[in-house]
């Protein structure tokens, strides 16, 4: 296939444009020849974001009929050879022509349950995140789980397949990779066989060999350690070493000798059963630019440390922010002293792992040697995906408190005691979780916060509620439970704070409970540095795509860093609604690219600006 050039497209006659576009988008040519009214493209990535403008402002019933002029996975129309020749490529790719009669028979009674439910054929990109395609099983399970959906999410779900269809469609007519996204899509994969054993295997049996949990100081966690430590030398970093606490710190030095530090990174650990892009994806695109800079022999007047942390996610212990807290001189010595769940306490993994508890202090950086912090990470929320933009500049973290509690009654008869004279622990738990629940909610409906705060501004959550030896024929007698509370300013979750405390209060008054409750961390919002979210900003319009603005409700090294220095985020979109601290969290090799390309703009302005 002869390969045409944004050029082209930019300068021919429009229909001659139009002509080279198609094939893009399924028996619907329209979408690609209404987007040239927005020539001339900046780049590809321009290009594909004014066809995704048209085909939303073209409304619903072009949408649906764009959906319904799609073959079904697998179909008749593939057996019959009937399909597109784009569609036959893409069907091939995934190895559904070479289906056994069992799979065959399984995805046409999925094709049926899906199309009686939706009355449009399920559609999904199944040359995948990276582009190489996805293999069979990966496609039928995505299938099943997607019967699950309301019909409006599904629907918006199939249109973006269709605009990932097009990238990559988009991407072989201009000959185009994204070699460095494709790159660092693999290292994710590769860092992700590294996983504690049966972490998860005790609740899910089934769940055990696909699951990625790494927690601080496990076997898997050191190993990941080892493999960023290579990896970093691999890249061309000056120095390169493990700390105190067990971050990983490159260092790819200025050209000078007194010159200040740009520092960025985020954190390697998982939740349990978590996702692959979690804070890695802060690691490994800076660890790509600089391996772009040492190959092509090139410095920056400041030095660019890159720090993969160690701990940030709080898992095996109580310890939240560990690897960026001890930065800023935040590592609490009882920390020390916390067991985990087999009573290893941590000063014990420490010693194991052969780190230096007496060097912890002198982690602590001094302000002034730095330009400040940026962390790339993944959004781990809807809003980027749902809007179909790669790229987000975030505008302050939400700040947060956590605590966990536990509520004692009396634990008694459920078939004798009668219900005015109970003292039930869980019931006050389920009371509290609604207040929280409500009380978030009639927050948010503040104007003065929704007005300047258009996504997740206040929200508070119960995760944990568990009666410990609970009974089927017994009053809980204890409940144990968590809460997280955050929110844009800390005004606003103070606010929710107290009154979800004097909730408690009174709900165990009124019931004859007395609760006990321990705060495990409390974070400030940390609002971006103008400057520094204005080189993000200037990176992301560079990219052609368009600059959005949001916060951040989940909380990032970047907020500890922000105790010290200035520091900016940028997100970057996640798949499957942006989903994460799940398996199905996910991003794509192409926005990875973007993600590169911007982080490379920054650090080339932030010299422009240094000289
Ligand atoms: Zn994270």
């Amino acid at each position: 296939m002869s390969t045409i050039t944004l050029n082209q497209i930019n300068t021919l006659p429009r229909a001659e444009a139009a002509a080279l576009l198609t094939g893009l988008y399924e028996h619907s040519d329209w979408i690609a020849e209404q987007a040239l009214d927005a020539r001339p493209f900046a780049s590809a990535a321009a290009l594909k974001h004014a066809m995704v403008k048209t085909l939303e402002k073209a409304g619903r019933a072009p949408q649906l009929a764009l959906v319904r002029a799609h073959p079904e996975l697998a179909g008749k129309a593939m057996v019959s050879k009937s399909l597109t020749a784009e569609s036959t490529n893409e069907q091939t790719k995934a190895g559904l022509t070479n289906c056994t009669p069992e799979e065959f028979a399984h995805i046409q009674q999925l094709n049926a349950s899906y199309n009686a439910k939706f009355g449009f054929p399920f559609i999904l990109a199944v040359r995948g995140p990276r582009g190489s395609g996805l293999n069979k099983q990966q496609i039928i399970s995505t299938f099943e789980r997607r019967l699950h959906n309301h019909p409006d999410y599904e629907l918006a779900e199939c249109l973006r397949n269709i605009h990932r269809i097009v990238e990559i469609r988009l991407n072989d007519k201009l000959g185009y990779e994204p070699a460095l996204g494709h790159e660092v899509w693999d290292w994710h994969e590769w860092l992700a066989q590294f996983s504690d054993v049966g972490a998860m295997s005790k609740h899910a049996p089934h769940a055990a060999r696909e699951e990625l949990t790494v927690t601080y100081l496990t076997d898997a966690h050191l190993k990941c350690a080892s493999t960023i430590e290579l990896g970093m030398k691999a890249c061309g970093f000056d120095d390169v070493h493990i700390d105190a606490v067990g971050n990983v710190v490159g260092v790819y030095k200025a050209t000078s000798h007194n010159a200040k530090t740009l520092m960025t990174g985020s954190h390697y650990d998982t939740v349990r059963n978590g996702g692959k892009y979690d804070g890695r994806l802060g690691i490994f695109v800076p660890m790509a630019c600089v391996r772009e800079l040492a190959r092509a022999g090139k410095r920056l007047p400041f030095n660019l440390e890159v720090v993969a942390f160690a701990e940030e996610e709080g898992q095996r212990y109580k310890a939240t922010f560990l690897g960026s807290g001890a930065l800023v001189g935040d590592f609490k010595n009882e920390w020390l002293d916390q067991q985990d769940a087999d009573g290893v306490t941590m000063r014990q993994a420490m010693k194991q792992a052969g780190l230096n508890i007496n060097d912890i202090p002198k982690l602590a950086r001094n302000a002034a040697d730095y330009l400040g912090f940026v962390e790339v990470h993944i959004e781990q929320g809807p809003v980027l995906n749902e809007l179909d933009i790669p790229l987000g500049i975030v505008t302050s973290i939400n700040g947060s408190v956590r605590f966990v509690g536990e509520v004692v009654g009396m634990a008694s008869h459920a078939g004798t005691t009668p219900m005015d004279r109970r003292r039930d622990a869980a019931t006050a738990v389920a009371e509290l979780a609604l207040f929280v629940e409500k009380r978030a909610a009639e927050l948010n409906a503040v104007p003065a916060n929704t007005a300047t705060n258009p996504t997740s501004a206040c929200v508070g959550t119960v995760g944990m509620l568990t009666v410990p030896n609970g009974s089927i024929n017994v009053v809980p007698g204890r409940c144990q439970f968590s809460l997280d509370l955050r929110a844009t300013t800390d005004a606003m979750r103070d606010a929710l704070m107290n009154d979800v405390l004097a909730e408690l209060k009174a709900i165990c008054e009124r019931r004859g409970l007395h609760a006990t409750l321990e705060e495990t961390m409390r974070a400030s919002a940390a609002p971006s540095d103008a400057k520094l979210q204005g080189l993000w900003e200037n990176a992301v319009q560079s990219l052609g795509v368009p600059v959005f603005h949001l916060p951040s409700g989940a909380g990032h090294d970047a907020m500890k860093l922000h105790e010290v220095m200035p520091q900016a985020m940028l997100f970057v979109r996640g798949q499957n609604a942006g989903i994460s601290h799940n398996p199905l969290e996910s991003t794509t090799s192409d926005d990875m690219q973007l993600t590169i390309d911007a982080f490379m703009h920054l650090l080339h302005n932030m010299q422009a600006s240094q000289k």
